[in-house]
């Protein structure tokens, strides 16, 4: 028997990245995990197999975040499969590199919509669906905290406000025993990073050099930072901004 064994889980944008490594921790640990991804359904499925290798139990929904009626239609796809839900990881997101006097309108409300809108609405419909104890855990960023990297100053103010989400919904949620938490990645290799990451070993030395530890963070490593949040020995622990960028705020 798992931690989360009897638990239903949600992981948005589960169909690659660090989403699919968390999809595959929470399936590890006995959650049965609904995969969702907004327009890969191929890699969803792929991830829905890895799970199911393992063990585990999942399945795939397909919905596009950032568009009118998007929390809506996740539900009512998730509800086609499951009745209830114990933990909601609000992991999809995008990100734009470009610099302040360059970013436009369209743009920058594209950002919000998938990152900050999307969330929390997402988890407005979906509370009524989570069960007392609960939890909800927010892939944040670094860049929320730190000016490492301004020409990512959109993105880093969605994360930001993502974050204030978590703060003051953990209040909101608390008295059902829900906690609410970010967790806040620094690099990482994913498809987001693969145009300047892996484009020559310099790019990935510099990467590397920005965390304490003196190496890219990798999808698992953000995995294992949820699964303790979500599990039992994270009862305690709400409305916490969980640093996992391997000390590169340090
Ligand atoms: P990724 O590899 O680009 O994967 C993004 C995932 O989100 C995919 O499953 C994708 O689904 C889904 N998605 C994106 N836009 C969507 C939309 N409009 N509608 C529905 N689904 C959508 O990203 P990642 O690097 O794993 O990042 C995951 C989260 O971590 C994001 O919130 C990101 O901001 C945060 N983060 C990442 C890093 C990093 O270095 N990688 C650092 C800090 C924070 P499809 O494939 O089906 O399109």
């Amino acid at each position: 028997m798992g931690a989360l064994t009897g638990k239903t889980a949600l992981v948005t944008g589960a169909s690659r990245g660090i989403g699919r490594g968390i999809a595959e921790r929470l399936g590890r640990d006995g959650a049965r995990v609904a995969v969702h991804y907004g327009s890969n359904g191929a890699a969803a499925q792929e991830a829905v197999a890895a799970i199911e290798a393992g063990g585990g139990s999942a399945f795939a929904i397909g919905v596009e975040l950032g568009v009118p009626g998007d929390a809506e239609r996740l539900w009512e796809e998730f509800d086609r499969h499951a009745d209830g839900v114990d933990i909601l990881v609000n992991n999809a997101g995008i990100g734009t590199s470009r610099p302040f006097e360059e970013i436009g309108e369209e743009e920058y409300d594209r950002l919000f919509a998938v990152n900050v809108k999307a969330p929390h609405f997402i988890t407005r419909l979906g509370a009524r669906r989570l069960r007392d104890g609960g939890r909800v855990v927010n892939i944040s960023s670094g860049l929320a905290r730190a000016a490492v990297m301004p020409e990512l100053m959109a993105y880093a103010m969605t994360k930001a406000a993502l974050d204030v989400l978590t703060r003051d919904l953990s209040k909101v949620l608390g008295p059902r025993g829900i906690t609410v938490n970010s967790v806040a990645p620094g690099i990482v290799d994913t498809d987001v990073n693969a145009g300047w990451l892996r484009t020559s070993d310099e790019a990935w030395r510099d990467a590397a050099g920005y965390s304490a530890l003196g190496r890219v963070g990798t999808p698992a490593d953000i995995a294992d930072a949820v699964a303790f949040l979500v599990s039992q020995d994270g009862r305690w622990v709400t409305g916490h901004w969980l640093d996992a960028t391997g000390g590169s705020l340090a």
